[in-house]
């Protein structure tokens, strides 16, 4: 497996980052045991990147896979926290969660940032937060989350940011405010910044699933950093761990990925129209075409995250 360095952290992880989001109770939401059983897998594997985050409620697998792993993995979590006693509430509890010391990265979780906010002003406290943080030791390296093209830009010019975690698939799939073209040049722009950049979403949330070939030699051709991966099974794991340690040529013997595609839905009869899940989406998939019609999922736009699930009082959306 490939190894690589993150910007100026000094923080070596694998190529392959294991995506926990997937596997919790806004995806799949596998028993505990199983869900620590496939981390395990992918970390005797060669795997040794864990991305999760507050929202995902993926702590309790890991902190299994974490107590039975023989060395320990470099973990990831972001909070969606606006302020400073939210984020340091999002900090401590990852550590208690987790029962660790440390959390090596924590992000500003910002999927969706209006196009003209400055999310580090506008979340100034939160933010302020994950500095002191790691001025105390209790994560390494603060960074940020997004889907936007503005705000990648607007990362890679703040020192303190040291790492950078972008949307970035074939398609230009959940990219918000700008093409794929100008997500790449972003994207250059913190690493000629000295940021540590790893990409989410190059299958597009499970869309590119049937090119999975094509899609990681596209963002392997941007950068070769580190890619999360969301691994639900054994069969996903072992995929992708064939994948990211094959050498080039050996590449195009590998069959394509066959897993099942998901798609998200709302149940009509249980959604109460509170408008929630609309403000929640990160890339505006879901919308009422009228007052009186409750809203509907365009699957189009749909990038199989989940988030809505867990902003959802009623539970009236569901993974198929
Ligand atoms: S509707 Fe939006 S929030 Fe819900 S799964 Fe799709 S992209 Fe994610
Ligand atoms: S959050 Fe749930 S209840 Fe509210 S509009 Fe969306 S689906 Fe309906």
């Amino acid at each position: 497996m490939n190894m690589i360095t993150l910007g100026k952290t000094g923080i070596e992880v694998s190529e392959l980052c294991f995506g926990a989001l997937p596997m919790g109770p806004l995806q799949k939401n596998l028993p505990i045991e199983e869900g620590s059983e496939i981390i395990l897998r992918a970390l005797d594997g060669g795997v040794n990147f864990i991305d999760t985050a507050e929202l995902y409620q993926t702590y309790e697998p890991i902190r299994r896979a974490f107590k039975l792993a023989t060395f320990r993995p470099v973990i990831v979590s972001k909070s969606m926290a606006l302020d400073y006693a939210g984020m340091r509430n999002a900090v401590e509890e990852g550590l208690r969660a987790m029962d660790i010391d440390y959390i090596d990265i924590f992000h500003l979780h910002a999927a969706r940032v209006p196009e003209e906010e400055n999310v580090f002003a506008q979340r100034a406290g939160a933010w302020q937060a994950l500095l002191d943080c790691k001025k105390q030791g209790l994560i390494k390296a603060a960074g940020i989350s997004t889907h936007s093209v503005p705000t990648v830009r607007l990362a890679a010019e703040i020192d303190e940011v040291d790492i950078v975690f972008p949307i970035i698939n074939k398609n230009g799939t959940g990219i918000l405010y700008g093409t794929i073209v100008e997500m790449e040049e972003a994207i250059k722009l913190c690493l000629d910044r000295d940021k540590g950049v790893y990409f989410m979403k190059v299958l597009g949330g499970g869309c590119l699933v049937k090119e999975y070939h094509e899609a990681v030699s596209f963002v392997r051709d941007i950068s070769r950093v580190p890619i999360a991966m969301g691994m639900v099974s054994r069969a996903e794991v072992d995929y992708n761990l064939a994948y990211f340690k094959a050498a080039p040529e050996e590449i195009a013997n590998l069959p394509e990925l066959v897993i099942d595609e998901k798609c998200f839905q709302i149940v009509e009869f249980l959604c109460k129209d509170c408008g929630s899940c609309i403000e929640t989406c990160p890339n505006h998939a879901i919308s009422k075409a009228s007052e009186k019609i409750k809203p509907k999922i365009d699957p189009d736009l749909c990038l199989r995250c989940g988030y809505c699930v867990g902003f959802c009082p009623q539970f009236a959306i569901r993974m198929t």
